[in-house]
């Protein structure tokens, strides 16, 4: 299933090109893990056709168990991985290896490390000990921080219900575009409702399948709890969904600004729309057209700024009408 990104660790191996540290995207219970699993069989097996998954050094990466190799998860209690544990395992991870080879950590459920834990690892991460593999285990690697994304490799093997909650958002966020620009302040106030229940209907998808992933969570979590882990990682997805929508709204409205300056269809990204982005086009000067672009581009800001979202769009929209 996962094919592609198996070859590509395979050729890193066989090449002497892996990364140091990976991120590997899907579930740490399932897929993830079992890549995980496969990976580090790859570096301990002790046969030529690697992995055998038969040998001692393969049984051994199986049961987590591999002298070379150490496994960190969140604690059971705090659902947190403590940066006491990220630390013993770059130590480890910096020690000489049994016989000479490779030295592996692996941190499971990455994306609940708190911040003490990530700026431990941070260190590791620009300073890898040679011949030293870290592979981070996540479902949700929007969660970690960012400069940690950027210095591992990352495989994506499942993201979660992506397609699902953007088939939430999409059509109907088409729908607001094609009504550009508002006819007057009602429309403007109709619009930016329409844009907020576009948003509640995604952070509702994205919350029932936070739940759904926590339900088969094994492990027993209290209530309060569970409530922080639903509405962080909920909150931490909806954000990234939202950079979309607005992503998608900016690319439409540079449609529109491109075609007030004359530009050929060919260049549009909603060439497919091209008869409704002429007549949007009309209605603006190049002038106009930049503000309008320029107003989208400060909804994003605001809402990274706590504002209430409704006032935030309401404002927007109102600016955008057309004069
Ligand atoms: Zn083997």
């Amino acid at each position: 299933m996962h094919a592609e990104a198996w070859d590509g660790i395979k050729n890193g191996f066989q090449s002497g090109r892996l990364a140091h540290a990976y991120t590997i995207v899907g579930s740490p219970r399932g897929n993830a893990l079992h890549f995980a699993e496969s990976f580090l069989k790859l570096l301990f097996c002790e046969r030529a056709e690697k992995p055998c998954n038969e040998c001692t050094g393969c049984r051994q990466v199986e049961a987590h168990k591999h002298v070379d190799t150490l496994w960190i998860e969140p604690q059971s209690k705090s659902r947190q991985i403590l940066a006491d544990d990220v630390r013993g395992l770059i130590r480890r991870m910096s020690q000489t290896s049994f016989d000479g080879g490779w030295k592996a950590g692996v941190i499971l459920s990455a994306d609940c490390m708190n911040e003490s834990s990530e700026n431990a690892l941070l260190k590791t991460l620009e300073e890898p000990p040679p011949k030293s593999i870290l592979l981070l285990v996540t479902d949700s690697a929007q969660s970690l921080l960012p400069t940690i994304i950027s210095r591992c490799q990352k495989i994506v093997l499942s993201e979660g219900n992506a397609n699902a909650v953007n088939e939430l958002w999409h059509e109907p966020l088409m729908n607001i575009l094609h009504c550009l620009p508002p006819t007057g302040g009602l429309d403007a106030a109709r619009l930016a409702s329409q844009l907020k229940g576009i948003l509640d209907v995604v952070k509702e998808g994205i919350a029932d399948a936070v739940i759904e992933e926590l339900d088969q969570n094994d492990e027993a979590l209290d209530e309060s709890k569970l409530k922080v882990i639903l509405e962080a990682r909920t909150n931490a997805r909806l954000k990234e969904v939202q950079a979309d929508v607005f992503r998608v709204m900016l690319d439409w409205q540079r449609d529109v600004l491109l075609l007030t300056s004359g530009i050929e269809q060919e260049n549009l990204i909603f060439s497919n729309d091209w008869n409704m982005l002429e007549q949007q086009a009309k209605l603006h000067t190049q002038g106009s057209a930049l503000k309008a672009m320029q107003e989208i581009e400060a909804i994003s800001r605001r809402l990274d700024r706590n504002i209430p979202a409704m006032q935030i769009f309401d404002e927007a929209f109102r600016k955008l009408v057309r004069r």
